[in-house]
């Protein structure tokens, strides 16, 4: 069976990538168990020295990704150089790993005992379609720099750059078999990296549908698990805040990638005496929001990825719906959809549930716990942001709110020197930042008894 890859931004036909049955997944988990036991006992400076030549390729392909991205997934040119970087600067950063793993040496009485960062074995990475190559590079740079194999699943819409990265990391001198992709049917060639004993760990990303499913059968082996799931993020506007700034980037903060993002501030909270003003200076904001050709440099917003999810995103906009204003989008072919703002009821379905398009819902709030309480009125919590000009109220807000990325007075969720990761039912597990590779290791505790000479009188 293959799989048709569709241009997002004129639906012509891309090429097609066949999907990986049961038996070649198994086939290529079984290598990877076999390269990863050569990776393991290869030194750590040798491990480290692979990993920075597979960034030094990437970045030697950062444009081939960027145009690939471009096509398969229509992300604006610039942004999807971005993601190219993005995953250039993961490899770098994992890549000193490898010589810092250290154990611990703990006191204790009748000889020494020092811990282990054992790797797991074959880590099975599974991905989303709406940022395909860097969330890859989340799960597979710390994975290997902490001495494991990697099968990674792309999405079935989007594998082109997660395969290609594959060949790179082959041409840089990964060991053949230890960074495989398997492009294939999530009820295929994912659900077998959760049956399949051989692989220790599942990473998913994606919605928290089939997150839960992931879970509940990684129970069956106590297969560790980390999840990445949606999101309904909210961005709260206090009054005495820059109201100006706020406007002009809140779109940012939710429109990006056309809104298909989990961290996505589709909730603007605006406190009730500043309301009026806030939608006076968002509205030419969101107007000037470039949406079209992603292959433009200066296009901010592309189309969305594929048909059935314009049609998905298009059902939270009726005809009826409490639509404030809207952006431009192209006619014609592709799958577009214009930057649009509404003002629903807060418990209605709009409100309450993850869209992932450029769609965001703007609510007035009467005071600091009032905003707070419905912010965190939601299953999700994995970002947000603050704006306010009060250094106090700043803390309390971000510290009140159950989400595991927040800023102040910005919109800013992913650094790979820091973690990342959702509360509640946007998952489980954190991702970069310092301890990612802990996560791919067991903690093995060894004490070694020392013969004690007897006692001179
Ligand atoms: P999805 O859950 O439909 O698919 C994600 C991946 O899982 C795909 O590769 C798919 O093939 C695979 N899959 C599907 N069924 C499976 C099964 N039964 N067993 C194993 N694998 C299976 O999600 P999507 O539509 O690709 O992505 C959108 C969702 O991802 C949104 O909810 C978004 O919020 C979430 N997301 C979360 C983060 C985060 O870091 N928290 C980042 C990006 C996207």
């Amino acid at each position: 069976m293959s799989h048709t890859i569709v241009n997002p931004a004129d639906e012509t036909v891309v090429t097609t990538v066949e999907a990986a049955t049961v038996d070649e997944t198994d086939a290529a988990i079984a290598d990877a168990a076999r390269a990863q036991r050569e990776w393991a006992r290869a030194a750590p400076a040798d491990r480290a020295r692979v990993l920075r030549r597979f960034a030094d390729a990437v970045d030697g392909a950062i444009d081939e990704l960027a145009g690939l991205e471009v096509r398969n997934s229509g992300h604006p040119v610039g942004q999807a150089r971005w993601e190219a970087g993005h995953v250039r600067d993961v490899l770098e950063y994992y890549a000193a790993a490898p010589e810092r793993m250290s154990g611990r040496q703990i006191p204790v009485a009748g000889g020494l005992d020092v811990t282990f960062h054992e790797p797991l074995g074959v880590v099975g990475v599974i991905t989303p379609w709406n940022f395909p190559m860097t969330i890859a590079s989340w799960g597979f740079a710390p994975a290997l720099a902490a001495g494991n194999a990697v099968v990674l699943k792309p999405a079935e819409w989007t594998p082109l750059t997660s395969l290609r990265l594959a060949e790179l990391g082959l041409e840089a001198g990964l060991p053949e078999g230890l960074f495989r992709v398997i492009p294939g049917r999530g009820s295929v060639v994912g659900e077998r990296f959760v049956t399949n004993e051989t692989v220790r760990k599942v990473v998913f990303t994606g919605s928290t549908e089939v997150g839960k499913r992931i879970m509940a059968g990684c129970a069956d082996q106590v297969k560790r698990v980390t999840l990445e799931l949606g999101g309904k993020s909210a961005n709260l506007v206090f009054a005495d805040a820059d109201l100006e700034r706020a406007a002009a980037t809140a779109p940012y903060g939710v429109f990006e990638n056309a809104g298909q993002d989990c961290c996505a501030r589709s909730r603007i909270l605006v406190e009730r005496s500043v309301y009026d003003r806030f939608m006076e200076l968002l509205e030419p904001a969101v107007q000037g929001v470039k949406v079209g050709d992603p292959a433009d440099e200066s296009t901010e917003m592309g189309p969305l990825v594929a048909r059935t999810h314009l049609d998905r995103v298009a059902s939270f906009v009726p005809d009826d719906a409490d639509v404030a204003f809207r952006g431009t989008a192209p006619d014609g072919p592709g799958f577009w959809f214009a930057p649009t703002v509404l003002t629903p009821a807060r418990d209605s379905r709009a409100a309450r549930e993850e869209i992932f398009g450029p769609v965001v819902s703007v609510f007035p709030f009467d005071d600091e716990a009032d905003a707070i309480s419905f912010a965190n009125a939601s299953e999700y919590g994995l970002s947000g942001s603050v704006w306010t000009r009060d250094l106090s109220r700043g803390i309390r807000v971000a510290r009140a709110i159950e989400s595991g990325n927040l800023s102040v007075n910005s919109h800013s969720s992913v650094r790979y020197a820091t973690p990342f990761g959702g509360f509640k039912q946007s998952g489980l597990g954190r991702e970069l930042g310092p301890d990612a590779p802990l996560a791919f290791t067991e903690t093995k505790n060894v004490f070694f008894a020392v013969d004690q000479p007897p006692v001179v009188a």
